[in-house]
């Protein structure tokens, strides 16, 4: 095990002139047996960040720390981690006995039969002894990767490294994997770094999540951090699906006046400056539905209605601005109706409008 300190890491792709910044200014310490989830839009910087971490890219600048040791211009096999992609990267003439004990007979001195005691209590950890003698392409995904998974944990790695491991499985396996990947971890203790587009596989599985954008980390904190207190409106519509309803807005005394008669009163002006622009940030769950009439809130038209059997989603128009919102299933409101939109005061979000970060 390990706690991983990464200290100012940038790195640059191209040559002179035609430079990509894919990873800029990163600070993070990932704690010993922690699970960490790295989370962004596609681009952001995930993936380089994690091979910077694996020793697979050399970095441009900062420094990455195992256990207080500097490991920023060690090669890969020189640190003690182990990878999981995407793909399985399963070598297809191989067995499954073999290819889970490949990583031991290639770097250890231990006899054959030490060998294969190892790989089959790993099978039996994973729940794959049955198939140890069939090939990769006899498994189905979720077999091939816990294959993948036995290969990686066989040599007692520091630290697990794992980039979109699940994204090659149906919806319902890739649920029940999830969670047999966070027992593994969990019994096995060890400091991992995982990799996921999924905001909400990031929200299920990490002990905390790395939010990055454009190379650049956001905010990292557990679920309910990153979901209640987003520290900029970035954030705020990354996290959350359905996502956030947002629109700028004026202060006006202590009024909230924005686009197509939105006007919102507030009892505590404290967070922001008169005649300031901000933008408004309501989570679809928090929106109330009212009816008839009435003055204020979010005045909109209906325009489609998702029934979810549980609940409904509403989609609806404020002007320009596209609204959604979770309600109740019993209320249904026809598609077309003028309808109207209400929130508590502390379900609201405030953002500068000029630097997208958060004010309240
Ligand atoms: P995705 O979810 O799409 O895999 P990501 O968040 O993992 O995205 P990265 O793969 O880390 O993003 O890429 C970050 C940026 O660096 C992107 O602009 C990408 O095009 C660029 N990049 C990554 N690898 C290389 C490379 N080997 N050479 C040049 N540019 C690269």
């Amino acid at each position: 095990m390990a706690t991983i300190d990464i200290t100012k890491l940038r790195k640059e792709f191209g040559d002179e002139g035609e430079q990509i910044v894919a990873v800029e200014d990163v600070d993070l310490t990932i704690e010993d047996g922690e699970f960490m989830v790295f989370v962004g839009p596609s681009g952001c910087g995930k993936t380089t960040t994690l091979r910077c971490i694996a020793g697979l890219e050399d970095v441009t600048s900062g420094t990455i720390e195992f256990d207080d040791v500097d490991v920023t211009d060690q090669r890969a096999r020189e640190r003690n981690v182990a990878m999981v992609f995407q793909n399985y990267a399963l070598y297809p003439h191989m067995t499954v006995r073999k290819n889970i004990g490949f990583p031991l007979r290639l770097s250890t001195k231990q006899s054959s039969d030490e060998i294969d005691e190892r790989v089959e209590e790993i099978a039996t950890l994973l729940g794959i002894e049955p198939l140890l003698d069939d090939k990769p392409k006899e498994l189905s995904g979720g077999q091939q990767q816990r294959v993948a998974l036995g290969r990686a944990i066989i040599r007692d790695p520091e630290v697990f490294l794992m980039d979109e491991p699940l994204s090659n499985l149906d919806a319902k396996l890739r649920s029940v994997m999830r969670t047999e990947l966070q027992e593994l971890q969990r019994e096995l203790d060890v400091t991992t770094a995982y990799v996921t587009h999924d905001q909400v596989e990031a929200m299920a599985m990490g002990d905390r999540i790395a939010i990055l954008n454009e190379g650049r980390l956001q905010q990292v904190g557990d679920a309910n951090d990153v979901y209640r207190s987003p520290t900029n409106e970035f954030v705020a519509g990354f996290i959350g699906s359905p996502s956030i309803n947002l629109l700028t807005a004026e202060v006006d005394g202590n009024t909230l006046v924005g686009p197509a008669g939105f006007e919102y009163e507030l009892d505590d002006t404290s967070w922001v400056d008169e005649r300031s622009r901000v933008r408004v940030g309501v989570r679809p769950e928090d929106m109330r539905l009212v009816e008839n009439g009435g003055g204020g809130g979010m005045p909109s038209e209906v325009t489609v209605v998702e029934h979810m059997g549980n609940e409904n989603f509403l989609y609806a128009k404020m002007g320009e601005v596209d609204l959604t919102a979770r309600v109740p299933s019993k209320m249904r409101p026809p598609e077309g109706s003028r309808v109207r939109f209400d929130f508590d005061e502390e379900d609201l979000y405030l953002f500068d409008a000029d630097t997208q970060e958060s004010i309240k």
